[in-house]
């Protein structure tokens, strides 16, 4: 079964919102399975400490190699699962990373906290440093929650009837066409009329022109990659180059 097994100081974070809706419903069911690891359990000195000060200087404290290393030992995780470190200079984190990830048996998922990690642990353990954005978070719990929560509702069995994501943001590299439900009026708004004409083909190629257009205006970075898609993934069509 799927599993994310995350090392963290505050294992009391989890599941949190992973404990709820469609995540939550999916690991009561069974479907994944979710185990927070304290990593001040691996400390060995009496206070039980994790981090120090920065060597060369400079503010705020460092989590210890040793200790780190220790609870990622203890995890004894088998090696074809994923090892990864949460961090503002990993990879940035994509659809097709999180497909990955939630098609092999799950990772284990290394939080930081203070100003990050002794690079040793990184280097030693061969972490693989992902980011969710470039910004700066105060710890990698709610960047790794952002991770599990895009891989789980991939897992088999979770989005139920739900399309199974194909036609999502980021699937064929475009954005996601515009949603509409009742009522037909809105403050004098209406749904296009081509949605509630019950022409498939017709609904089919409006979203894929509002897709391609949205893509090209809000995201041009993405809307230029598109060419470069997954195997199996399908080509946008009727989309012209701008
Ligand atoms: N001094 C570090 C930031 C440390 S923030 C630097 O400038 O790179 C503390 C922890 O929060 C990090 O170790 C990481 O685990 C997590 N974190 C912060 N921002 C993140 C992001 N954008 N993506 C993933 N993890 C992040």
């Amino acid at each position: 079964m799927w599993r994310a097994t995350v090392l963290t100081l505050f294992p009391d974070m989890f599941p949190g919102p992973l404990g709820i809706s469609l995540a939550g419903k999916a690991l009561t069911s069974g479907l994944w399975q979710l185990e927070a690891r304290d990593i001040r359990n691996s400390a060995t000195d009496k206070h039980r400490s994790v981090d120090d000060t920065p060597a060369g200087g400079g503010p705020g404290m460092v989590l210890r190699a040793d200790v780190l290393a220790a609870a990622i030992d203890a995890a004894n995780i088998s090696p074809d699962r994923p090892r990864l470190l949460m961090s503002p200079r990993g990879t940035p984190l994509t659809q097709a990373r999180v497909a990955e990830i939630a098609a092999g048996s799950g990772p284990l998922i290394v939080c930081g906290r203070f100003e990050g990690i002794d690079q040793r642990v990184i280097d030693a353990r061969n972490l693989e440093e992902i980011s969710i954005g470039d910004y700066v978070l105060s710890g990698g719990e709610i960047a790794a929650m952002a991770l599990i929560d895009a891989c789980v509702r991939l897992l088999p069995g979770v989005m139920g009837k739900m399309a199974s994501g194909e036609d999502e943001s980021f699937s064929a590299g475009l954005l996601e066409y515009p949603q509409y439900t009742r009522p037909q009026a809105f403050e004098g708004r209406l749904i296009p009329e081509v949605l509630t004409s019950g022409d498939h083909a017709k609904v089919a190629d409006w979203r894929r022109e509002q897709a391609g257009n949205l893509t090209k205006s809000r995201r041009p970075d993405l809307y230029a990659a598109r060419g470069a898609l997954e195997p199996g993934q399908k080509p946008p069509k009727n989309t012209t180059d701008g």
